[in-house]
């Protein structure tokens, strides 16, 4: 299969989609040019497109499907539920049994409130942080993605004019993000410990959290140093701001998440993608103290929150399924296919001696064409020479039935099998001697 020119029924889709669609697309992380491949079925860690090809996926909605599709406990729940009612202006206990299992595996978690996305999460945990601190500035790291909230997407794609020699500077996403917002961000390199103590010690007093994911994926997916993470939970503790952890990706790493990994308790961690099963799902869990922001039972809280699908019940009992599955075997297997994948397509480099190499843990990588260390946001930032190859890589995989996000993230499911393993590490081979085709024949120009 080639794409595009063997997808005429993807094509045509798309046609229809720009009519009724700004760009035919609804959500950008998807959009692919000349047009996007449409899904139609998955099942396991396959799915089907309008044209009728398979694929395996290592997209996984963005990590959200931990294994992969069609899971026949998870579709029970669900349908249990779906003949019960969908969702209710009522509580159900669903809720409870979600919160906890949160409650029971992460240590930084008391309490939990549900939202609809990770996005809501991220605006809930850090409108909390200002509540419960009485503080308006946050902190979080350049190049770190945690969903549309303006203060979160700060600096999330700041670019080599503005890094100048000093500190990352509070550089506007999307147009339209208010003077307001960036003068209340505070930007920190990422495992840079000792800017970062400076920038949290300066800004002492005004800062109500600080927010980070501890293996970034927008900024180069390399886990923070124990040195770093010490350093952020260190001077939270000291200066009065809430450490935040935004496992909404990094849940995946471990039965007790990121935070059990680091050995870090977070005051508040904001969860999404797995935590749903494959429906629409949020949480901000923390410490009783803070939660007790939301807590109705003593009049207005001090921080109302609604949301009309929040906790409904077809996404807790999806959830409550999927995270029911992903026990600790579930993840020494997801460890140990993510080991095979890194170190396969590490010697596939070695082997056909262009600089690169995959970073990550877990079921996470990603592909770096560079054999510089690769340590933060700006040492990960594709030049266009690199995004010319990595893009080369992605078209590769593709063409040999593998799916990858489009900057290069890869994330495993549990219903991958050995084989299935062996079939993506030869696709990356494959696309790797297409990265060599393709600089012999620039250099032969
Ligand atoms: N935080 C992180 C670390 C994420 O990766 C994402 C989404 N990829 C979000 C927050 C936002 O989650 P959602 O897409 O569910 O809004």
């Amino acid at each position: 299969m080639n794409y595009p020119d063997d997808a005429p029924a993807s094509q045509q889709i798309y046609a229809r989609a720009r009519h009724v669609l700004p760009g035919g697309n609804t959500r950008t992380t998807v959009y692919m040019k000349p047009f996007p491949l449409y899904a139609v079925r998955g099942e396991g860690c396959r799915v089907w497109d309008a044209d009728g090809a398979e694929r395996i996926d290592c997209i996984n909605n963005f990590t959200a499907m931990i294994h992969g599709y069609c899971h026949p406990k998870v579709d029970e729940a669900v349908r249990k539920q779906l003949a019960l009612g969908t969702c209710f202006g009522m509580p159900t206990e669903s809720e409870i049994e979600l919160a906890e299992i949160l409650c029971e595996r992460l240590a930084g978690v008391d309490q939990v409130r549900f939202t609809n996305s990770g996005t809501e999460a991220v605006m809930m945990a850090l409108k909390a942080a200002r509540a419960f601190t009485g503080r308006e500035k946050i902190a979080k790291v350049e190049g770190a993605y945690h969903g549309s909230y303006d203060y979160a997407e700060v600096s999330l794609d700041s670019a080599p004019a503005n890094w100048g020699d000093s500190a990352p500077t509070s550089t506007p996403y999307a147009k339209g993000t208010p003077t307001g917002v960036l003068d209340d961000v505070v930007v920190l390199p990422f495992n840079n410990t000792e800017l970062t103590e400076r920038l949290l010690r300066e800004q002492a007093g005004q800062l109500a959290a600080v927010l980070v994911d501890p293996m970034p994926n927008r900024a180069g997916l390399v886990p923070a140093t124990a040195e770093y993470m010490a350093c952020l939970a260190r001077v939270a503790k000291e200066t009065g701001t809430l450490l935040i952890f935004d496992e909404v990706i990094s849940l995946r790493l471990g039965y007790h998440g990121a935070q059990g990994i680091w050995g870090v308790k977070p005051d508040l961690t904001t969860l999404g993608k797995i935590i749903g099963g494959g429906y629409p799902i949020g949480a901000v869990g923390g410490r009783e103290e803070v939660m007790a922001v939301f807590d109705p039972t003593s009049g207005k809280p001090a921080l109302p929150h609604g949301g009309t699908f929040s906790a409904n019940p077809i996404s807790m009992r999806a959830g409550i399924a999927s995270l029911r599955l992903l026990d600790k075997p579930a993840f020494e297997r997801l460890e140990a296919i993510g080991n095979r994948v890194r170190q396969g397509i590490d010697a596939a480099f070695e082997r056909l001696g262009i600089p690169g190499r995959t970073t990550g843990r877990g079921s996470l990588l990603k592909v770096h064409f560079t054999n510089n260390a690769v340590v933060d946001y700006r040492s990960a930032y594709q030049n266009a020479d690199t995004a010319k190859l990595l893009a080369t890589f992605n078209l590769g995989l593709l063409n040999r039935g593998v799916l990858a996000a489009s900057y290069g993230l890869m994330a495993l499911s549990t219903s991958m099998s050995d084989a299935d393993i062996d079939q993506v590490i030869a696709a990356a081979e494959g696309a790797l001697h297409d990265v060599v085709q393709s600089l012999e024949t620039a250099q032969a120009v």
